[in-house]
């Protein structure tokens, strides 16, 4: 049996407000300027549940690092440091692809291909997208649970715009409840 959560649950409390403190009175570029002049302040000592964030330089209880079967058993950045740097890392990553001659050129075959499947129903899709963009529709939550993950379902693509919003549940029942009475 691993430790159980309670002991963790103790060292986050007693850290909170020491943490408020100090997210209250750093800046966003104090914070990031942290990791670069480290070197010039001495950096506090890691007691026995309270560590250092190698990117924002707060100390902070184990229980906020995730953990690594390297070095020490966890990582050197805290949870929070570590979401920020997974986020810009895959939108950076993302992007460069998106603008990338190889992922344009991904982009263009992807949407060739779905074009020549049903042009209806892709130049449906299109528009949908579009409109969202600009505006001129704004998602609804699902008509069957209310979910606010939801996706546009066309009754019939020659009214593009004419859409029904059902989360991605509902919207895959009603295809195959249609398609059930198409075969019958
Ligand atoms: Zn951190
Ligand atoms: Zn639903
Ligand atoms: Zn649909």
């Amino acid at each position: 049996m691993t430790s159980r959560r309670s002991s963790t649950t103790a060292g986050l409390t007693r850290s909170a407000s020491h943490a408020q403190e100090t997210d209250d009175s750093a800046s966003p570029a104090e914070v990031s300027g942290s990791s670069l002049n480290h070197s010039t302040k001495m950096p506090p000592r890691d007691d026995e549940d309270s560590f250092r964030c190698g990117k924002c330089g707060e100390m902070k209880p184990r229980s906020c690092f995730h953990s690594w079967n390297r070095g020490r058993g966890f990582q050197s950045y805290c949870k929070d440091c570590d979401r920020l740097r997974n986020k810009s890392r895959s939108e950076t990553a993302r992007r460069a692809w998106a603008t990338s001659e190889a992922g344009k050129a991904s982009q263009r075959k992807w949407q060739r291909k779905a074009y020549l499947a049903s042009p209806k129903k892709f130049l449906a899709h299109s528009a949908v997208r579009y409109a969202l963009e600009t505006d001129r529709l704004v998602k609804s939550p699902c008509e069957i649970c209310g979910s606010r993950q939801t996706e546009a379902h066309h009754d019939n693509y020659s009214r593009p715009l004419d859409v029904r919003w059902l989360c991605r549940r509902h919207h895959a029942d009603l295809h195959t409840r249609s398609r059930k009475e198409d075969t019958t």
